[in-house]
């Protein structure tokens, strides 16, 4: 459901949501809609408007959207991508493993030639997804700066 979603989205057949979800108060407070950022940072798009890419390169998060200007540079992801992919990626790839060596019990040469380049491969997809949705977290839950609306005080 939620991969066919975003790949209606990334085919522009579903319109992303219209405007910011940020509904801001006057005092910098309110809610921001969790689903749609971090939907928008699965995309590695802008978590405010969906619209602009969040990173310049392969990981690095641009300063601010060009699409809205929403301020990205206030992002602390640090290592929560990589623990989370190796995590997942972890997860899948040892299951994956242990299921063909119980069931079809393969030559070793079988192994080595499946499971690095599945392991590398689906790391390098899921890392920069991961940390799109690290920074749309962040983003949703104005952490780090990302919700300080306030004035400087000079
Ligand atoms: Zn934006």
């Amino acid at each position: 459901m939620a991969r066919a979603y975003l790949k209606a989205m990334d085919q522009n057949l579903i319109p992303d949501v219209v405007g910011s979800t940020d509904h801001v108060s006057a005092t910098g407070s309110g809610e921001r809609a969790l689903l749609p950022a971090l939907l928008r940072g699965w995309r590695r798009r802008c978590p405010n408007c969906g619209g602009g890419p969040m990173m310049a390169g392969y990981l690095k998060i641009r300063q601010s959207c060009a699409s809205c200007g929403e301020e990205l540079h206030h992002h602390r992801a640090e290592d929560l991508p990589a623990w989370a992919t190796i995590l997942i990626v972890g997860h899948l790839l040892v299951s994956g493993l242990l299921t063909v060596e119980v069931n079809f019990a393969p030559p070793l040469w079988v192994h080595w030639a499946i499971w690095p380049a599945l392991t590398l491969g689906l790391t390098m997809w899921l890392l920069p997804r991961v940390k799109g949705m690290t920074v749309a977290l962040q983003w949703a839950k104005r952490l780090h700066g990302f919700g300080d609306r306030r004035p400087a005080i000079e």
